[in-house]
């Protein structure tokens, strides 16, 4: 029997409390060691599993070491060497651009605000999240990816679409010490057991807590449809 708790705060909670029992280690499972690289695997991310991006990044990190080599990159050969990520030209034509940006009015370092990581190319709110978060340690908000949409939908969490409006909800019920691990705890649970298709309800620990549980509801809240 699914049945949330009454506040949304407190939903969050024993939500968080299940998850954190069930994934101890959750963390971001992109690979880098410096934040450039950080920001570049964050970048080609987009749309494209991280599996596949660590991959593309194993070779590529190599090739490419300083901002000058990813500022002064060919073109074509940049998106040649990450041709199979989706996007791949433009992700290509971004992380130049932003590279030169970085050397032109950064010194060379990967900035550590949000409004100066958002103004480089192909960056967005929850790409600078990460880069914030991961490589600044500097939290200013829940990185809101398409599992932590969906799970914070079926969950009760939120009513909204948006991931901007979503994040609001959240950082409104989520302790902020929390804000961080919410997201990694929510990827690796959609991923494992709340996938998009075919969630596992019966095998699911959060499923006395969930409005949308297969088990008894019969509307996923994510999509706002009936279950199939
Ligand atoms: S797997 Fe089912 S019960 Fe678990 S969170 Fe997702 S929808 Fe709810």
């Amino acid at each position: 029997m699914g049945t949330r708790r009454e506040t949304r705060a407190a939903q969050a909670e024993a939500v968080i409390d299940r998850l954190e029992e069930e994934y101890p280690d959750s963390t971001i499972s992109l690979r880098y060691s410096n934040r450039l690289e950080l920001l570049i695997a964050v970048v080609l991310s987009a749309q494209c599993t991280d599996e596949r991006v660590n991959t593309v990044c194993a070779d590529l990190f190599e090739k490419y070491e300083t901002v000058e080599d990813y500022a002064t990159a060919d073109q074509e050969e940049l998106a040649e060497d990450i041709s199979s990520i989706t996007y791949y030209n433009n992700k290509a034509k971004y992380i130049r651009s932003a590279a030169q940006d970085i050397l032109e009015e950064h010194d060379g370092e990967v900035p550590d605000t949000m409004d100066e990581l958002t103004d480089l190319a192909g960056v967005g709110r929850k790409t600078a999240n990460v880069v914030l978060q991961h490589g600044h340690d500097v939290v200013e908000g829940i990185v809101v990816d398409t599992h932590v949409q969906r799970l914070s939908r079926r969950l009760g969490l939120t009513e909204e679409t948006s991931p901007e409006r979503i994040e609001e909800d959240l950082t409104g019920i989520v302790p902020q010490t929390k804000w961080q691990e919410f997201t990694h705890l929510f990827i690796d649970h959609g991923r494992a057991t709340c996938t998009a298709r075919n969630p596992d309800c019966a095998d699911c620990v959060l499923e006395d807590l969930c409005p949308s549980s297969k088990l008894d509801a019969d509307v996923d809240l994510a999509s706002g449809e009936s279950w199939e």
